[in-house]
C-alpha cells in the first residue's frame, strides 16, 4: 500500500524553503518576526484544503490542527510538532534549493559561491546517501531543512492519512511552532487547547535517529564588583573588575569542563557573553549536563574559581546567580517507555535501523515534556543545519513519512 503512495514531501519542502522565516533573538515581539506567519498561514490553508476543518493559525504564530480518529478504540492522542523558523546564524532570504539527483558520492560544490563545498570528509553521512536525491541550497543561504523537512513530513503524513481513511489511527494533533531557534518555541503553546497525551518533534538528523534524552540546562551570571577611582589618583584605591574577570576566566580548566574539550555524556560550563567596565563586569555562562544533579556541582566549581579570583584582588567581590533553562526530557519519558518502543517498532516495519541518541542540546520537546506533553524527537534527514552546507535526502524525508504512517498504526494496535 505504502509503496504505491506518491509522496508529496519533496515538492512541499522545495516550496516551503523558499519562504523566508528567519527568527530574530533581538526582537521582543511574538513571533519574533512577522514573516514566519507567511509560511504558517500557508500551512493552515493547505491543511484545510486537504480536509482538516479545524486547522488554523493563532495570533502568536502557532498552527493547530486535528486529524480525526479512524478507530473506535480509546487510545492516547498523539501530536506531531515541528518549527517553521530558521536559524538567525545564516541568511534565509532568497533560498534557491537545488536537487542533486542520484547523488554520486562526490563533494558538492554550491554554484552561487564556489568556495562553498559540502565535502564527504566533513559530512561522511553523505556516503550513505549515494544513489539518493540530495537537496542543498545554492551557496548564499542556509537551506532551512531545519526544520522545514519536519514541516513537510508532517504535512505529507496528514495528506496521506486524509486520503487513506482505511488506515486505523487515533486522534492526531499537528502543531507548528515559531521561534524554536531562539529558544522561545514553546512560550505560547496552549497545551490544554492542543489536547494531546504524547508528542513527537520531527527535527532530528540521520535516518533512524530517535532522541529521548537532552541536556539539562541552567544559565549563570557571575558579576564582579571592583572599586572605581580616578586613574590619576588611584594608587592603593582602585580595584579593577576587568582584571578580576580576566583572572577568573583564566582559572577555568583548559583540558575539560568546556564545550570544546568534552563530548558524549560529559557536561560543561561555557562563558557566552561578557560585558563591563573597571567598576563592574558581568559574565554570562551556560551550564549543561545530562544529569540534572550535576548542574549544581558545576555551579559550585564555577563559584570556586570566582572565590579564587577575588582573593587575588582584595576589595573585590562577586555574586553568582543561576536560572533554570530546561531539563533532560528523559526524566519524564522514563515513565512512558511505550513512546519510544512504538517508534522502534514503526522503524522496524519500515526497515529503518533504530538509532537511539542523546542530544547535547535542548529541543522544543525538552520543554514540552515538562509541561505535560512527553515529547521525544524523530529523524527527518536534515543535516549540517544552521549553515550554508545544510542538506537533506529526499529518500530520508520519505522514510520519515513512512515511519510516521506506521507509528500511528502501532499506537492504534496497542490500544484497547
Ligand atoms: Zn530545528
Amino acid at each position: 500500500m505504502q509503496e504505491k503512495h506518491s509522496f508529496t514531501v519533496a515538492e512541499r519542502f522545495l516550496r516551503y524553503v523558499q519562504i523566508d522565516t528567519q527568527s530574530d533573538p533581538q526582537s521582543a515581539s511574538i513571533p519574533s518576526t512577522e514573516k514566519q506567519k507567511n509560511l504558517s498561514r500557508l500551512l493552515a490553508d493547505e491543511l484545510k484544503a486537504i480536509g482538516i476543518a479545524d486547522a488554523h493559525l493563532d495570533e502568536w504564530g502557532y498552527v493547530y490542527a486535528t486529524i480525526p480518529a479512524t478507530t473506535e478504540k480509546k487510545i492516547p492522542v498523539i501530536c506531531f510538532c515541528s518549527h517553521v523558523d530558521t536559524s538567525p546564524d545564516c541568511s534565509g532570504a532568497g533560498v534557491k534549493p537545488l536537487v542533486h539527483k542520484n547523488y554520486d558520492g562526490r563533494d558538492i560544490i554550491l554554484p552561487d559561491d564556489e568556495t562553498q563545498v559540502i565535502t564527504t570528509k566533513e559530512h561522511p553521512y553523505l556516503l550513505e546517501k549515494i544513489g539518493e536525491d540530495i537537496i542543498t541550497a545554492s551557496g548564499k543561504t542556509l537551506l532551512g531543512a531545519d526544520d522545514k523537512a519536519g514541516v513537510a513530513i508532517i504535512m505529507d503524513l496528514a495528506n496521506y492519512l486524509l486520503q487513506h481513511p482505511e488506515v486505523k489511527h487515533g486522534t492526531i494533533k499537528i502543531l507548528f511552532t515559531p521561534d524554536e531557534e531562539i529558544g522561545r518555541g514553546v512560550n505560547k503553546v496552549n497545551i490544554k487547547k492542543l489536547g494531546a497525551d504524547f508528542g513527537y518533534t520531527l527535527d532530528g538528523g540521520m535516518r533512524g535517529s530517535f532522541t529521548d534524552e537532552t541536556f539539562s540546562a541552567d544559565g549563570a551570571v557571575v558579576t564582579f564588583q571592583g572599586i572605581s577611582a580616578h586613574p590619576g589618583y588611584a594608587k592603593d584605591k582602585l580595584v579593577n573588575a576587568v582584571k578580576v574577570a580576566g583572572t577568573f576566566l583564566d582559572l577555568l580548566p583548559k583540558e575539560n569542563f568546556s564545550p570544546e574539550t568534552t563530548n558524549g555524556r560529559e557536561g560543561f560550563v561555557h562563558p557566552v557573553h561578557i560585558d563591563g567596565i573597571a567598576e563592574t563586569v558581568k559574565i554570562e555562562f551556560i551550564i549543561r549536563d545530562f544529569e540534572t544533579g550535576k548542574l549544581n556541582n558545576h555551579r559550585n566549581h564555577l563559584e570556586g574559581f570566582a572565590k579564587q579570583a577575588i582573593k587575588k584582588y582584595p576589595g573585590s567581590s562577586y555574586t553568582l546567580e543561576v536560572k533554570e533553562q530546561y531539563r533532560n526530557m528523559k526524566e519524564v519519558l522514563v515513565n512512558y517507555p511505550q513512546v519510544g518502543d512504538y517508534v522502534a517498532e514503526a522503524m522496524k516495519r519500515s526497515s529503518v535501523k533504530f538509532r537511539k541518541e542523546s542530544a547535547r542540546g535542548g529541543t522544543d520537546g525538552s520543554r514540552l515534556s515538562f509541561i505535560g506533553l512527553p515529547c521525544p524527537d524523530i529523524f527527518t534527514g536534515e543535516m549540517a543545519f544552521h549553515g550554508k552546507h545544510e542538506y537533506v535526502s529526499i529518500q530520508d524525508m520519505q522514510k520519515s513519512v513512512e515511519v510516521l504512517i506506521n507509528l500511528v498504526q502501532v499506537w492504534e494496535e496497542k490500544g484497547q
